[in-house]
């Protein structure tokens, strides 16, 4: 059932509610959708809570939420944590016309210009403060009600920040304005095994931060802060991978702990039997070893699914993998599903998402990476949101998914 927005309520998250949305979508005739699934989501938010029970939150939600939709995301966290971070002053905006309001807007990297200021100031946005350059345009915010700075210092990431004497600067400068002001470094590869140039780095921006006062922190972002138990003197943690049931560090104990909050669906359109030797799609770039069907699904590079999916790369088809046979087209893919007599065109197909085939490990096979993977999935995709509190909508969801399978 369809409802106004495009938005799905059901009432229990588990494989039947997917399938409920999956048989939905059908009847519908989408040829490639993404739940997202804000169950889920509130108990990533709790999980990681629970591990820094006594810190405040900057929950990511650039680029569209990681794919999960910014606006959606937003209001079904405004008010649980103390911030969200944005990439640019652009995408904050579109938060504040879309009502969030309890919890607070950070611009992480986008304000170069003395226009934006202005902006920043109409639409109750923080700005991170991370060269001398930007400091210099904000006369005007420092004068207005809400002077809250975030002051970046560089420690080794050598992307954007502060250098140490600039920081030194401009927290004695910031003092006579600003309120609060907060402090933040970023880390370089917080998800790798050899923690030492994390640990380099945290002793380095610690050494910073000691006598000062900040309010706000941070360093941690989702690997670090499931990673690390030492806060080094940080009460700020910035999660972005991890609220979305992703992990960017192979730890089984984060693999188990987070729940996939998008998980991508297709459908199967055609089955082609082919003989030894025949080829699939352009390029040729599958070659049958043996007689077998080829099962084609709606979704391809031109809904955000790499091009660069090698064959082998693993789809599920009604709950079983099966590997995928030559390049992905705009449209199109092709999966090899061997003799196998009971997949029937418009058939369920799952991309990633659900614990058998998580996009960190459909990601590792591609060889890039779970953030690339999420938040290219496009508009072309449409999202349907699952939470658990419309019991009547569920009722009429199941209501029409029984009429329509008959
Ligand atoms: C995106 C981002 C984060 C969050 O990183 P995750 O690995 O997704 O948790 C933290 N800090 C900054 C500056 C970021 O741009």
């Amino acid at each position: 059932m369809l409802r106004a927005k495009g938005v799905i309520l059901v009432q229990s998250i588990d494989l039947t509610a997917f399938n409920i949305i999956a048989m939905t979508a059908r009847h519908h005739n989408l040829r490639a959708f993404a739940n997202i699934n804000i169950s889920h989501l509130l108990a990533n938010l709790a999980n990681i809570r629970a591990l820094h029970a006594n810190k405040s939150m900057i929950i990511m939600l650039k680029a569209n939420a990681y794919g999960h939709g910014a606006v959606e995301i937003a209001k079904a966290l405004d008010g649980l944590c103390e911030y969200f971070g944005v990439a640019s002053v652009e995408e904050g905006i579109e938060l504040i016309l879309a009502g969030i309001e309890k919890t607070k807007v950070i611009v992480f990297s986008g304000f170069f210009s003395k226009d934006m200021v202005q902006t920043l100031i109409d639409y109750r946005l923080i700005p991170i403060i991370h060269s001398a350059y930007q400091y210099e345009l904000l006369d005007e915010y420092f004068q207005s009600k809400h002077a809250e700075i975030w002051l970046k210092v560089n420690t080794g990431m050598n992307r954007l920040g502060l250098s140490e004497d600039e920081f030194e600067a401009l927290y004695t400068q910031a003092q006579s304005y600003c309120k609060p002001i907060n402090a933040l470094t970023h880390l370089a590869e917080s998800e790798s095994c050899d923690q030492s140039f994390t640990l380099k780095q945290l002793q380095c921006f610690q050494a910073l931060i000691k006598d000062k006062s900040f309010t706000h922190i941070s360093a941690f972002n989702s690997a670090a802060s499931l990673l690390n138990n030492n806060d080094f003197n940080t009460n700020t943690i910035r999660i972005g991978l991890a609220l979305y049931g992703a992990c960017a560090a192979a730890h089984p104990l984060l693999r188990c702990t987070l729940k996939p909050v998008m998980t991508l669906h297709s459908h199967v359109v055609a089955i082609q039997s082919i003989d030894v030797g025949d080829s699939v799609g352009y390029n040729r770039q599958y070659i049958a070893k043996s007689k077998t069907q080829i099962a084609i699904v709606t979704i391809g590079y031109g809904d955000g699914y790499p091009q660069a999916a090698p064959n082998g790369t693993m789809v599920a088809i009604n709950g079983k993998v099966y590997p995928t046979a030559g390049k992905v087209s705009m449209d199109l893919m092709a999966i090899d599903i061997g003799m196998n007599k009971d997949i029937y065109i418009g058939d369920n197909v799952t991309l990633f998402g659900n614990h058998d085939l998580l996009v960190d490990d459909v990601a590792k096979h591609i060889g890039t990476s779970s953030y690339a993977m999420l938040t290219a999935i496009n508009p072309r995709v449409k999202r349907f949101y699952l939470t658990s509190t419309d019991a009547e909508t569920t009722q009429s969801v199941i209501k029409d998914t029984t009429a329509s399978t008959k």
